[in-house]
């Protein structure tokens, strides 16, 4: 199979080839018919005159529809200058067809892929794969590819190691409910899919490997909002001997340079990123993700900012503590003798750091508390006793008594950052296969019942309404 992409074929006029795709669309007009065929590199014109195919192609022809795939030999040919289409990357030639094959029929999609934007949601993710083909899927999938490559080559620039770690796992308390999995050889007994890697990433950090990355999925059970999932992708990194200053220069260079090579027509408003506190930002703006673009309409404007400063601790309903971003980060440092005491708890200030971009929180990290006795004051002031701080967190205290170096990180989230890139309303446009407003893959049909068997092997008794 000798194949020519269709975007090639401008540089083979004259020559017979073959190309490979789907009907976008068809025109007849009279004896005359065209395709546009479709393939990864875009659309060709493809014409199709009788006398020219040959006898077997002629016949099929008349029944060929869009979505069908093809594969057509002809001519390349160049075009009259009043057929010129400076619109389609290929439209100074067309393929004149000798032979057409049908490598498989197509029913009518349910949809129009030409244009998806007024189609309904759910009916696309139902037949994602159609949904796919369309231009607008086919632009965002291969724009968030670039833009992962980039992420991984400028890390792996930077002296990073990139590390998978386990999705089948012991929960992380950081906020959200945990999606559960029971376990069958230990009767009775659950992992929970990670909300992120954070405990690993610190833990490989106490293993020496000093700089870590990894595009990690994370799990989240949480009602959903426009920006989220139940799992969503996670530029996780962490890094070892590095202050707050150390963090914020290599993920600005980073996501400038991102800019500049994934979306080169895009700007941004102000280098280096604006630097908000917390205070300020909810003083200034009433949000601690401000969007700061000074023109709103402008659909290649990129307006970056840090948020720094954020209280630790957050009171609770019953009158307690709880963390307001990540329990395991370290209180600046001025505020480090206030968490030893357990004093002014309200006031204590985190090493917590978030980016925004354009009104979305784009990621956020902080300098970790490495030292055993100050991360035990965390759970203490949030309630845990002795039993319920070992059982939960005591191999991350033990690791840290064996020379756990001082080391921070941060995850910039992936879909939102792809989502902005590609001026998308929403994740689920960057998301190959991403599930509807209430969890659920309208594709694959989940989440569904299971048979008793499964259960049984899982000790799991559905409780009857
Ligand atoms: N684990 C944090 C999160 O998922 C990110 C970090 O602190 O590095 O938001």
């Amino acid at each position: 199979m000798s194949r020519l992409l269709n975007l090639a074929t401008t540089e083979a006029v004259g020559q017979e080839v073959t190309i490979y795709g789907w009907v976008n669309t068809r025109r007849d007009m009279g004896k005359i018919t065209f395709f546009d065929m479709r393939d990864r590199s875009g659309l060709l014109q493809v014409v199709l005159v009788p006398a020219e195919l040959d006898d077997v192609s002629r016949e099929i022809v008349t029944g060929i529809r869009p979505e069908y795939c093809l594969s057509i030999t002809g001519l390349v040919q160049a075009r009259g200058a009043k057929q010129l289409n400076p619109n389609l990357p290929t439209g100074t030639v067309e393929l004149l067809a000798k032979h057409v094959e049908i490598l498989n029929p197509s029913k009518t999609p349910p949809f129009e892929l030409e244009d998806t934007s007024g189609i309904n949601e759910e009916l696309r993710m139902k037949y994602r794969y159609l949904d796919l083909r369309s231009a607008r899927m086919q632009r965002n999938i291969r724009l968030r590819d670039k833009l992962v490559t980039f992420m991984r080559d400028y890390l792996h620039g930077q002296d990073f190691v990139e590390i998978e770690t386990p999705y089948i796992t012991k929960g992380t308390p950081e906020g959200a409910r945990e999606f559960l999995i029971p376990s069958r050889t230990q009767p009775g007994q659950f992992y929970a899919l990670p909300q992120s890697p954070q405990q690993f990433k610190q833990l490989l950090m106490v293993g020496g490997m000093e700089r870590y990355f990894q595009v990690a999925r994370c799990f989240r059970d949480e009602d959903q909002r426009g920006d989220r999932q139940p799992e969503f992708t996670q530029l996780d990194l962490e890094m070892s001997f590095v202050e707050r200053e150390n963090v914020l220069n290599l993920i600005e260079d980073m996501m400038i340079k991102m800019v500049q090579t994934v979306t080169p027509e895009k700007h941004i408003q102000q280098i280096p990123f604006p630097r908000l506190s917390y205070q300020e930002a909810m003083d200034k703006y009433g949000s601690d993700k401000p969007d700061l673009r000074e023109d709103k309409d402008d659909p290649n404007l990129l307006a970056f900012a840090w948020v720094i400063d954020f209280p630790f601790f957050e009171a609770t309903e019953d009158g307690g503590w709880t963390f307001s971003h990540n329990p395991f980060s370290r209180p600046k440092p001025e505020h480090v003798p206030w968490l030893m005491e357990k004093s002014h708890i309200g006031e204590i200030l985190t090493t917590q750091y978030d980016i925004v971009l354009n009104g979305y929180e784009a990621g956020g990290g902080s300098i970790r508390n490495h030292e055993p006795e100050a991360l035990k004051r965390v759970f203490e002031i949030m309630g845990f006793d002795e039993e319920g701080i070992q059982k939960q967190f005591g191999h991350m205290l033990e690791s840290f008594t064996y020379g756990a170096p001082p080391h921070g990180g941060i995850a910039p989230g992936i879909d939102r950052i792809a989502m902005i890139l590609a001026n998308e309303p929403n994740i689920r446009e960057v998301i190959a296969f991403p599930k509807t407003g209430d969890g659920r893959d309208l594709l694959m049909g989940a989440p569904s019942e299971m048979p008793q068997k499964n259960l049984d092997e899982v000790n799991i008794q559905i409780k009857k309404k």
